[in-house]
């Protein structure tokens, strides 16, 4: 299916997890999490990763709001990309499912993988719990 997409490979299996519902993320000895496609921790560097399952639902950190996008994106704006903190890690999405208004920090979210109206290519997005 993405053998020929060696890019992103590691993070397109992810996205294929997280669609199913079964988001995940790498957990070294020390307790660091960090996401695919990282095959060492960021953190200590150790290269013996474990998959270990994603909690349900994060909160957002922070959160800017894009008016005037790249044209890349034109299409879906405006938009908000939130970082959002899933306990062991934080990850970075596009809120979806949710007016712009309603988005502020603290808000509880799950992932959402969607589509870009854009590019027709997949996004990690993030829908209110
Ligand atoms: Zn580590």
């Amino acid at each position: 299916m993405s053998e020929n997409k060696t890019r992103d490979a590691g993070f397109d299996e992810w996205l294929d997890a997280a669609e199913e519902g079964e988001a995940y993320y790498l957990e070294c000895a020390n307790g660091h999490g960090s996401l695919p496609p990282r095959r060492v921790c960021p953190d200590c560097g150790a290269t013996d990763l474990e998959t270990v399952d994603l909690p349900d639902s994060g909160t957002i950190e922070t959160f800017t709001v894009t008016h005037v996008p790249t044209p890349a994106f034109e299409e879906d704006a405006p938009y908000a990309t939130a970082v959002a903190d899933f306990g062991p890690v934080r990850i970075t999405g596009q809120v979806v499912g949710a007016d712009l208004e309603t988005v502020e920090n603290g808000l509880e979210v799950e992932i959402e993988v969607t589509v870009s109206e854009t590019t027709g290519e997949r996004v990690l997005g993030f829908s209110p719990v």
